[in-house]
């Protein structure tokens, strides 16, 4: 029976869960507002699924990618995170008649997986969401499309890919896996659902009016840096729109130092704690590509370097690189090109202040001003300082020509 008596090594993915034959496991939101299984011990069988799925304590074999290419799709660059490369995969299996599962902020500013038909809807997994996702019942709703026989593409966290095709090598060693695609990306860690969902209510108090949409990285003003929008109903500050019903609506754009939720995400502080220790890297996974941003773009592809977002794909399976057909990708140099990335190799340190941080979360009066006092000013994160130095230098040579 799984029992968590380390936080660091569960990373929520919620394969046992789904696998348990007589359903006694549930997820549970700790303090520090991330999810963690709960097993009921009067109702376990004794069964020893749930410890055979965990990704944590049975892992992958690590394997290497086939290819390291960069590109991007002209098509869907620009509201997409980095080169728009998913969606096009997405393109191929919603062509198909196939469907797509993905990472969406619902109605109330949760982050949530969700199930796609139609390109429309995958519209709404566009664009990161710095959020651990509820899965809910996503992993069952894979099984049952792959046994209606259709062809099915999940994306997601590396984790949350590592626990699907666990639970789906034990919940169905005979279910043919070819008609699956899995794509992840690099990631150096989520926050949880618990933290943002507080966040965004403070937000709404602080503007006076109700969240309605929220975009965590915007690229309108630039691709390197983090801008993160608001959406409020109603007029929630100077930026108010009339909408064609007559109601009003409005946005905040805040960059990434100003907003501390934003803010601390990117340095590192409100990560999950199996983020530090993260056990799917070096592929890991077992996904069929991996996405990330191409940080090296100024000198890996400078004919991309408009400040539009560019991708690095690890082409992991031949599985993977057939959905890139049609795409116009390059092959790089592995070192070059991941350098410049966190998220592949390195699980990132655990911040000094974070124990204290969460020790007084509950306690804090104005969450805004709580979480403003442990943001760091000027030290950027080694990870982001490398992929600034890499664009300084790329500017610099092209100054020199
Ligand atoms: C939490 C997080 C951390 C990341 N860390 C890094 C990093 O350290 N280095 C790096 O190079 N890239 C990182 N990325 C990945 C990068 O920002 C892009 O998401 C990736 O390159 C795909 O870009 P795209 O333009 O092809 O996809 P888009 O069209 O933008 O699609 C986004 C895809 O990501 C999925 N997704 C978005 N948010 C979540 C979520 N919360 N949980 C699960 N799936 C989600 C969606 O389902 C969709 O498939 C991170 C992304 C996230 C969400
Ligand atoms: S051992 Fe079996 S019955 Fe018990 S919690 Fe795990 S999966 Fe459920
Ligand atoms: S990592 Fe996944 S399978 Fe393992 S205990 Fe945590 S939720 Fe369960
Ligand atoms: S860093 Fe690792 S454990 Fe954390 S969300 Fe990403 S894949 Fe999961």
């Amino acid at each position: 029976m799984i029992t968590i008596i380390d936080s660091a090594a569960c990373c929520g993915c919620t394969a046992c869960v789904n696998i348990c034959p007589v359903q006694c496991i549930v997820m549970r939101r700790d303090r520090e507002g991330f999810d963690y299984p709960l097993a009921n011990p009067d109702r376990c069988i004794g069964c020893g699924k749930c410890e055979s799925v965990c990704p944590v304590l049975e892992p992958l074999e690590p394997r290497r990618p086939l290819a390291v290419m960069g590109g991007r799709s002209d098509e869907f660059v620009e509201e997409s995170a980095s080169g728009g490369v998913f969606p096009y995969v997405a393109r191929r299996v919603i062509g198909n008649g196939g469907v797509v599962f993905g990472a969406a902020v619902e109605d109330d500013m949760t982050v949530a997986h969700c199930e796609a038909g139609s390109m429309e809807e995958v519209n709404r997994f566009r664009g990161p969401k710095y959020v651990q996702s509820e899965l809910y019942a996503a992993f069952e709703d894979v099984h049952d499309r792959l046994c209606e026989g259709m062809e099915v593409l999940f994306s997601g966290t590396p984790c949350q890919v590592a626990g699907l095709r666990k639970y789906l090598d034990k919940k169905a060693h005979e279910l043919d896996l070819s008609s699956l695609v899995t794509v992840d990306f690099a990631c150096h860690g989520v926050p949880g659902p618990g933290l943002w969902e507080k966040y965004a209510v403070s937000m709404e108090r602080a503007y006076g009016s109700g969240m309605t949409g929220v975009k965590f990285r915007d690229k309108k003003r630039s691709w390197f840096h983090y801008d993160v929008v608001y959406e409020f109903a109603g007029s929630a500050d100077g930026n108010s729109v009339a909408r064609d019903d007559g109601a009003c609506s409005s946005s905040v754009r805040r960059k990434y130092v100003e907003d501390p939720y934003m803010a601390l995400f990117v340095q590192d502080m409100t990560l999950r704690p199996s983020c530090y220790k993260c056990p799917v890297r070096c592929g890991l996974s077992g996904s069929d590509l991996t996405l990330a941003d191409l940080w090296s773009v100024r000198q890996s592809m400078p004919r991309l370097d408009d400040d539009r977002g560019a991708s690095l794909v690890l082409v992991n399976t031949e599985k993977g690189r057939m959905l890139l057909e049609g795409l116009v990708l390059e092959e790089l140099v592995p070192e070059l090109a991941m350098g410049n990335n966190g998220g592949f190799a390195e699980s990132v340190p655990v911040p000094e202040r974070r124990k204290e941080f969460f020790d007084s979360l509950d306690s804090a009066g104005d969450l805004q001003s709580y979480m403003s006092g442990f943001v760091r000013r000027g030290a950027l994160p080694k990870r982001i300082a490398r992929a600034v130095r890499a664009a300084l230098v790329g500017l610099k040579r092209r100054i020199m020509r």
